[in-house]
């Protein structure tokens, strides 16, 4: 009887622990466990466990516990979850701690703490570097009102809402002292003190901390500091990437770590730099000296593809050199360093303009190894930045160079592939051949193995197409009964007429900055109708996205997809999902048949959401940009418009685009669909799936990105791993 008291006591402990780490949000049997429980409170707490366990007394948690059913399915997860955070990490001589630097990161729908792909990236980037057990830390902001909340109004304008987060109710926890006081921080800003506490996120066996100004030491105007992604102006933006970079270094120290890889993954992170400049000249270096010091610990990863931005969220940053004098000259002073030097780290060589400071700019001159995230992008970045890397070149041994000849390699990124496979289709391949699929997924041999018809029929994978396509309709069609965007669809017709579970499913998220050009394919409104009005080949288009809150453009292409949706004959096939996040983003990559992004070259430096879909069947159809350009093969998917842009005008080019879409769709995506043999299995169709399966999978994950960067950046001064260790990383 005592035993068995204890026993609970024990579970009930285990559960809480369970739900306090990101672990569950890759695996989806964890998850199903907190949604038994209510629900009600799963749907209303965006999925989040702790939200879940807030709301149960101990005494109903035990009655659960006493529950044969329930033990069944919690037992397992636990037991899977210990090995987890038991594994022994396999380590090569000379890996250090790496700090990983961010503006954004996205986990998991309930920490809303990103806005878009830069964010999930870095969180996919945690999620590989805990399964592969490399040690790396994050370092973020907290965000406590997020980046937005999105709703479109009846005349179809997005509204923005600021929800504030109650971080006892989502799954962190205060970084405290051992006086059990939360442990500050404190960067001076201008004249001003400013003190920071930290939160601490577990993403399986990783520490992410989110540094966050709302504390009572702070000025009222400091409290706010960190409240909002992306929001407030210049002043704001340099103030956060102040605490986010000097902050997230002194944190590191106050936590007693010294990492020997700072990695700044685009350029809000830069400041870091100083930091670390700091603390090698307080040691009496000289700074030549200390310059070399802090190259050697860092690394830098640049994602924008264009110097000018005709995109500025979340691309880098440039600030004019009078802001960088207002907040930055008290402590430069305090290490020696003065304003014009400092101005000199963040600007081009050679140039005059000593008027804006660039923060790509500070990360690639104060870095020994720089990347760019696609093959093409690497070769943007390389002419964008060839100035800056002649002066470098010579100031880096040749050993800490990066990947590239000249300067900037890359890295392409990936998905963290658990992260993206839906329950069912998750479970499908738990079925299929291996309880191993997800410790495999990197293992080009085992897609081709398991993409073969004997293992897994067409006829399968058709019925998971059908059901995966069902579960996204009836998705979009109870979400849709709550929000405006349908223009005046009662909530029954909602229900029951909005997409068809039959027609050729396309789907595009993602954030509606001007140059993903979201309306490409409403540029030609009688081709569009033409292919929306056919009744014997139907196809149907879901949209979500956020627009930037300033980001004028952005808001008037939502709006003319919102004006799509609302006429004959795109009505009930042009769907409009409100709110874009991480978990509409999974609902669309597992149930769409075609993922769709049409950005202008070369402004997309990766992209990673068509890389989400093939776990699920899904096939990409884009425009040979960022990974795309490099993944193409010519049967794993589509491609939009050729590779050359000559020097077309804008407007050539998007014409010329939309045309090659239509000719896409029209000639090769749609015919293929409906090309059914007796049974009413596209064969070919399922063929170009298992192509897709077998190119995409086993290289387009953060799995291979991550062995990649612990490899050519992190710690490339070591051996090469013997062919037997190199094994078990891709295996694993
Ligand atoms: C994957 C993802 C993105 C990235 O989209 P791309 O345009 O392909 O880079 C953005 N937002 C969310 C919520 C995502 O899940």
């Amino acid at each position: 009887m005592k035993k068995s008291q204890n026993d609970t006591a024990m579970l009930i402990k285990q559960l809480h622990a369970l739900a306090q780490n990101l672990w569950w949000s890759w695996n989806p049997r964890a998850q199903a466990i907190f949604e038994s429980l209510s629900p009600l409170i799963w749907e209303s707490s965006n999925h989040n466990p702790v939200g879940v366990l807030e709301q149960f007394s101990e005494t109903e948690l035990s009655a659960h516990l006493g529950d044969k059913d329930f033990l069944r399915r919690l037992i397992p997860v636990l037991e899977d979850f210990e090995t987890y955070m038991k594994k022994h990490p396999q380590r090569r001589p000379g890996e250090g701690l790496v700090a990983y630097f961010c503006a954004e990161f996205g986990i998991h729908e309930c920490l809303p703490f990103y806005s878009g792909g830069l964010g999930v990236l870095a969180g996919d980037h945690l999620k590989s570097a805990s399964d592969l057990g490399l040690p790396l830390i994050g370092i973020g902001l907290f965000y406590r009102q997020g980046y937005f909340q999105q709703h479109i109004d009846p005349a179809g304008n997005q509204q923005e809402s600021y929800p504030t987060t109650d971080p006892s109710a989502i799954p962190v926890e205060l970084v405290k002292a051992s006086t059990g006081k939360p442990l500050l921080g404190s960067v001076t800003i201008g004249t001003s003190m400013v003190y920071f506490q930290a939160w601490r996120v577990s993403v399986g066996r990783c520490q992410l901390y989110l540094l966050d100004t709302d504390v009572a030491e702070n000025a009222d105007h400091f409290r706010g500091l960190t409240a909002l992604a992306y929001g407030g102006d210049m002043n704001t933006r340099i103030r956060q990437e102040i605490i986010l970079g000097i902050g997230g270094v002194r944190f590191i120290r106050a936590l007693g770590l010294r990492p020997t890889v700072f990695h700044m993954n685009e350029g809000h992170a830069a400041f870091l730099t100083l930091e670390l400049l700091r603390e090698q000249l307080l040691k009496g270096s000289a700074k030549p000296d200390a310059e070399r010091a802090v190259r050697e610990k860092c690394i830098f990863t640049t994602h924008t593809p264009v110097p000018a931005g005709h995109d500025r969220f979340p691309g880098h940053d440039r600030f004019p050199a009078d802001l960088i004098e207002f907040t930055l000259r008290p402590y430069v002073e305090g290490m020696k360093i003065s304003v014009p030097d400092l101005m000199e780290y963040g600007t081009m060589p050679n140039t005059q303009n000593k008027i804006e400071f660039t923060m790509t700019v500070l990360g690639l001159k104060l870095s020994r190894a720089a990347n760019a995230v696609s093959r093409k992008h690497g070769e943007i970045s390389r002419l964008m930045w060839k100035d800056l890397l002649v002066v470098k070149e010579s100031s880096v041994p040749a050993r800490a160079r990066p990947a590239g000849q000249d300067g900037i390699g890359y890295v392409t990124n990936g998905v963290h592939v658990p992260s993206w496979t839906g329950p069912t289709c998750w479970e499908f391949w738990e079925r299929h051949n291996s309880h191993k699929w997800k410790e495999h997924f990197s293992d080009e041999r085992f897609w081709q193995h398991v993409s073969r018809p004997e293992i897994v029929t067409d006829e399968e994978l058709w019925a998971l197409r059908y059901e995966l396509r069902r579960e996204l309709i009836e998705f979009v069609r109870s979400r849709a009964r709550q929000q405006h965007a349908f223009g005046g669809v009662s909530g029954e017709e909602a229900l029951f007429h909005l997409l068809s579970f039959d027609a050729l499913t396309i789907g595009y998220a993602r954030r509606f900055a001007p140059y993903k050009r979201a309306p490409l394919i409403f540029s030609d409104l009688s081709r569009a109708q033409l292919l929306f009005n056919d009744l014997q080949r139907p196809i149907q288009i879901i949209y979500a996205g956020k627009a930037h809150p300033r980001d004028g453009e952005g808001k008037d292409y939502l709006r003319r997809i919102i004006e799509a949706t609302r006429q004959h004959p795109f009505f009930g096939k042009v769907i409009f999902l409100e709110n874009y996040d991480i978990h509409v983003a999974r609902r669309l990559v597992s149930g769409c048949d075609v993922w769709l992004n049409t950005p202008r070259r070369p402004l997309e430096a990766s992209g990673t959401s068509g890389q989400k879909t093939a776990i699920n069947g899904g096939l990409h159809l884009s425009i040979l940009d960022g990974w795309w350009d490099e993944a193409y093969n010519g049967k794993n998917g589509w491609a939009i418009g050729g590779k050359s842009d000559e020097n077309a005008t804008p407007e050539e080019v998007d014409r010329r685009d939309a045309g090659s879409l239509y000719d896409a769709l029209a000639n090769d995506v749609i015919p293929l669909f409906y090309e059914r043999d007796k049974n009413g299995i596209p064969r070919k169709w399922i063929a170009r799936m298992r192509t897709a399966m077998r190119t995409i999978i086993p290289r387009y994950n953060t799995h291979r990105m991550v062995a990649e960067y612990a490899e050519k950046m992190y710690f490339p001064a070591v051996p090469p791993r013997s062919k037997q260790s190199e094994k078990k990383v891709s295996a694993r």
